[in-house]
């Protein structure tokens, strides 16, 4: 007797982009408050949810992204939530198994920024690099912001940004110091991989990026933290969340990101949004609205 499925088969989502391949690669997902969302009531954003068939309180998704590069390099763009935020997250090291991606192949590692849902998996629990062969990169706003003693001090005084009380700070250090002797800060427009450009998105950290993949005429933008709950952002882009390190920017960025998206029909994917997350972004009456992408069979 063949018994129903208790797990889920691996979280892996396959595409190419010119003679990119793009590996989808979930961590998982996290629940939490609705109480962190700003410029929208909690019970507003809970009846945005409902509205959609989605659970309250908030189910964000985390994604993180292979990129199979020319000469059989591979990066990987975020490392996930790591062991200790939540049991439904932490699935990257099983699902970079199951696609059959060993950890030490893996020799660049690009951030979007280093908020513990995408920096935890950077080390071990004994501090040691899990990506032992991987040259680290990031912005270099990014890496001035979390090792920067007056940036703490601020978040200490405001409470914005860094809801733990300062934690992400000593967090964001412990992750990135097994890297210190191979670590690379870029600027915005830097190509930072073959076929990748970092793209500058700041407001929800200083140094938040996407990145652009671009080959043989096809492209598709990895938006990073644009959204961190579709279903109320994308039709409310002035909708912000109390991670946001500078919340009128972020919302800034959000819609200049989302035009332009919008504009260029431009092929997306997110860290948060609902795996296998690839999309495009359509304008609906004043704000905005997500398609998935089809399926397709053959790469
Ligand atoms: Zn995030």
């Amino acid at each position: 007797m063949i018994e129903p499925p208790t797990h889920q088969v691996p979280a892996i989502h396959h595409r190419r982009v010119g003679d990119i391949g793009l590996t989808v690669v979930s961590d998982g997902f996290l629940e939490g408050s609705m109480a962190v969302l700003q410029n929208i009531t909690p019970d507003a954003a809970a009846d945005m949810l409902r509205a959609v068939f989605r659970p309250v309180p908030r189910r964000t998704s985390l994604n993180c992204f292979i990129i199979h590069g020319p000469g059989g390099r591979i990066a990987l763009i975020d490392t996930g939530a790591g062991t200790h935020m939540q049991a439904s997250s932490g699935q990257l090291p099983r699902n970079l198994a199951a696609a059959g991606i060993a950890p030490e192949a893996i020799d660049t590692v690009l951030m979007t920024h280093l908020h513990p849902d995408h920096s935890n998996g950077l080390a071990t629990a004994a501090g040691t690099a899990a990506f032992p062969n991987a040259e680290l990169a990031m912005h270099e706003a990014e890496h001035a912001y979390w090792t920067s003693v007056e940036a703490e001090a601020e978040v200490a005084r405001t409470g914005q940004g860094v809801p733990t009380g300062g934690a992400y700070f000593p967090m964001a250090k412990r992750q990135i110091a097994p890297y210190a002797d191979r670590l690379r800060l870029f600027e915005g427009g830097a190509e930072v991989f073959p076929g990748v450009t970092a793209m500058h998105f700041p407001g929800h950290t200083p140094g938040h990026c996407g990145f652009l993949i671009a080959s043989g005429g096809q492209s598709l933008l990895i938006w990073g933290d644009i959204v961190h709950l579709p279903e109320v952002q994308v039709p409310k882009p002035e909708v912000t969340i109390l991670f946001d390190v500078d919340p009128p920017q972020a919302a800034a960025t959000r819609r200049r990101v989302f035009d332009m998206v919008a504009t260029e029909k431009t092929h997306i994917a997110g860290m948060h949004l609902h795996f296998p997350a690839t999309a495009h972004l359509g304008r609906d009456g004043g704000g905005y609205r997500l398609f998935p992408e089809a399926w397709e069979q053959t790469l």
